[in-house]
């Protein structure tokens, strides 16, 4: 068992009375926290010791305190040192939810020098009113000792620790004097370059500085504390995958030492673009994927609807697939909305709630133990600039209305600045393409994240995936030859390590010969019409000759000698209706042997592709190839849809297998969640027996040399499989 709570699987809940407590002081508070465990079913509950609601009340609190003002309408009631020992003796952990981030103008007023400054010397909450009214402190400024002060009065009510919402180091800022001085010292510079201006070089100095200066508030914030309690957890909000972490100064691997918790937001949004069903499972994988415990953060809301909660069916499934990733699980409710809420959750917590709750005793302590590894580089989201301009080319809809085909038009914004904005939609469409591929092809996934890319944790899979993780360290290239030529796969894809860790485009002739490739030709326009590549040869059931769509973004490359050619690109048409005019000299997919193991090149963006249009055959490639170079093949072979996503783990007893069912009624938010029956699965391990934790039943398996095969009689929202 583990030594400390925190370490244990948790389930967290927020209850939230935005500016009137009066619900809460008049309440029974005993039920309440009978009720955090019987009914919400979570083992944690977070309270709020400063209030998070307009106009910027952060500055308030709800306890007794000499130093800080307290909210109006409490009088003598301090709702902290009142509900921890309540919340205690049901065996609940306590975290103080403090607001860090959203202060009113008045009490800036009254703080000069504390806010966060634009360029121009405007404060960023002056030009950015935040939620429409008040402003926001900067890390560098003596309102860091203030900070400081609160967390350890915090402290002294007896919470187990506290969650920092906030300081948000914003965009266009901080260019306060404090920070001015600090650069300096930081960058040996004496000025501070535009905000986000890629032409100047000291940009991202500018940019490290940021998000040094975050890690090092919240550094200093868990040593205050610590100082009142030694075991005192302390985590803030922010460990995204997205190439706005260098706007924001996020960086989940830089800032886990100074945190007990890597946590961060997937809050349900009505949107009309599509949205994956696999968001909380792809966060909750790739913050699982440090040292820290990890937690998703799901508002029990629907969007930015407040006040009605979340459809049961989304309830549910985040919270599944937060687990299924390896997180804890969090959600708020909001008062005005809490009778209600508390019919419609019923159902979701009930059955989903409830399996996780059940299963806390079996999950513990479990770590991926999925034998793909895909990589999502940080350093690449920071620095990924294209040096490739052909690729500003704008695409186009490819949509055809009224005898118009939109096929794109070029981009007169081809600078620095605008290949940026290119870059980074085919990375962001390249990191969530590639978890998803894996989601709707049952090919188990752990992420890898630059720090952690190096021998030991690369010892651990078979199969590496690198979507276009364009920014390596020559460490990382060591690395990764090395894992290959012991006997690993590498799946790699269009610029992947043709940079260094910090965006500077590099030659790297060695890496290039070790993908296979002899000389990068340049790129084709990008295109959604009419342009196609062809197998030369059979991949699993993908016959030769088919046309494939041509991923939108391609790189023309000739292959080094010993490279097997296994596509090729057709000729570049990009005019709809046009016959096509024959097959390039250019490869689509390129094999190498090197070593022990294997290395397949994309020349394309595939998995941005995956991600923008969904079209099966790029995800059956990348399946095939995998199951077809890999020692051993799959690690899962079955018959279930690709809304049915696979996850591995394990622990010192078991494996376990997370089932996690987003079969429904095609569309978000999803009404009713449809069961699967009879799910064939055959698994890779040395285990030999199946228990369904949601029946309670063993299921019959048979084992085979080194696969166990069972069938699931019915996947409802979610299933844990436990191999024994
Ligand atoms: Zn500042």
């Amino acid at each position: 068992m583990c030594k400390n709570w925190w370490q244990r699987p948790l389930r967290m809940m927020r209850r939230d009375y935005l500016g009137d407590f009066s619900k809460f002081l008049n309440a029974d508070m005993d039920k309440l926290a009978r009720e955090t465990k019987t009914l919400w079913k979570a083992n944690c509950e977070w309270i709020m010791a400063t209030p998070g609601c307009a106009p910027g009340t952060g500055y308030l609190v709800t306890f007794n305190s000499e130093k800080f003002e307290k909210l109006q309408g409490l009088g003598k009631r301090d709702l902290l040192r009142e509900y921890v020992p309540i919340a205690k003796k049901h065996k609940l952990h306590v975290i103080a939810y403090i607001n860090m981030h959203w202060y009113s103008y008045e009490f800036a007023r009254k703080n000069p020098g504390w806010e966060q400054l634009c360029k121009d010397g405007v404060p960023y909450g002056q030009k950015h009113p935040l939620y429409g009214n008040g402003t926001t402190f900067c890390v560098n400024s003596p309102w860091r000792n203030w900070a400081f002060e609160m967390i350890q009065e915090v402290m002294k009510t007896g919470v187990d620790g506290c969650f920092l919402d906030g300081p948000v180091v914003y965009p266009e800022a901080c260019y306060c004097p404090y920070c001015q001085k600090k650069f300096e010292k930081f960058s040996g510079e004496n000025r501070m370059p535009d905000f986000c201006d890629w032409k100047d070089p000291l940009w991202k100095t500018f940019a490290l500085f940021r998000s040094h200066s975050w890690a090092e508030f919240m550094r200093d914030a868990t040593n205050a504390a610590k100082q009142i309690n030694e075991n005192a957890v302390m985590f803030l909000n922010g460990g995204h995958f997205n190439t706005s972490n260098i706007i924001l100064g996020y960086d989940a691997g830089r800032m886990e030492m100074f945190q007990t918790f890597t946590g961060a937001e997937d809050f349900f949004h009505c949107t009309d673009l599509y949205r994956s069903p696999y968001t909380s499972l792809n966060l909750s994988r790739f913050l699982s994927a440090g040292k820290n415990p990890s937690v998703v953060f799901t508002h029990h809301t629907l969007s930015s609807w407040h006040y009605v909660p979340l459809p049961e069916a989304e309830l549910s499934t985040a919270l599944a697939q937060a687990t299924a990733g390896g997180s804890n699980t969090w959600f708020a409710i909001f008062y005005p909305a809490i009778e209600k809420t508390k019919k419609y959750a019923t159902g979701a917590l009930k059955s989903t709630g409830s399996l996780i709750s059940r299963a806390e005793k079996y999950i513990a302590e479990s770590r991926s133990c999925a034998e793909t590894g895909i990589m999502i580089s940080n350093q690449t989201l920071y620095f990924y600039i294209s040096s490739h301009k052909g690729l500003s080319y704008q695409a186009g809809s490819g949509r055809e209305q009224g005898l118009i085909i939109d096929s794109g038009k070029d981009n007169d914004t081809a600078d620095i600045n605008g290949m940026r904005k290119v870059s980074e939609e085919i990375l962001n469409n390249e990191n969530h393409g590639c978890l998803d591929l894996c989601n709707f092809a049952h090919i188990p996934a752990r992420v890898i994240w630059d720090e952690y890319l190096d021998e030991t944790h690369l010892s651990e899979i078979k199969v590496l995936i690198l979507p276009d993780a364009a920014c390596l360290s020559e460490c990382h290239i060591d690395a990764i030859m090395n894992f290959v030529r012991n006997g690993g796969i590498l799946i790699s894809d269009f610029e992947s390590g043709m940079y260094d860790s910090e965006g500077n485009h590099v030659a790297r002739k060695h890496w290039l010969e070790f993908l296979g490739i002899k000389e990068i030709c340049g790129v084709f326009r990008p295109s959604r019409i009419e342009d196609y590549m062809v197998l030369t040869e059979k991949i699993g059931n993908i016959e030769k000759d088919i046309l494939i769509p041509r991923p939108v973004n391609a790189l023309a490359i000739k292959p080094a000698k010993d490279a097997r050619i296994l596509a090729k690109f057709l000729k570049p048409i990009n005019l709809a209706y046009r016959q096509p005019e024959g097959i390039s000299d250019y490869p689509a997919i390129i094999m190498t042997e090197r070593g022990k193991g294997r290395v397949v090149y994309f020349p394309s963006a595939i998995f941005e592709s995956f991600n923008r249009f969904h079209i099966d055959i790029h995800k059956n490639l990348v399946h095939s190839l995998i199951r077809m170079i890999t020692p051993g093949g799959l690690q899962i072979e079955t018959d279930a849809p690709g809304s049915l996503a696979m996850e591995l783990r394990e622990n010192e007893k078991f494996q376990i297998l997370h089932l996690v069912n987003v079969t429904s009624d095609m569309k978000r938010p999803m009404d009713k969640i449809i069961h699967i029956h009879n799910v064939s699965i055959s698994i890779k391990t040395n285990r030999k027996k199946a228990f369904s934790l949601s029946s309670g039943k063993s299921l019959p398996a048979t084992f085979q040399k080194t696969k166990l095969s069972f069938v699931v009689p019915v996947v409802n929202d979610y299933e844990i499989i436990l191999l024994s």
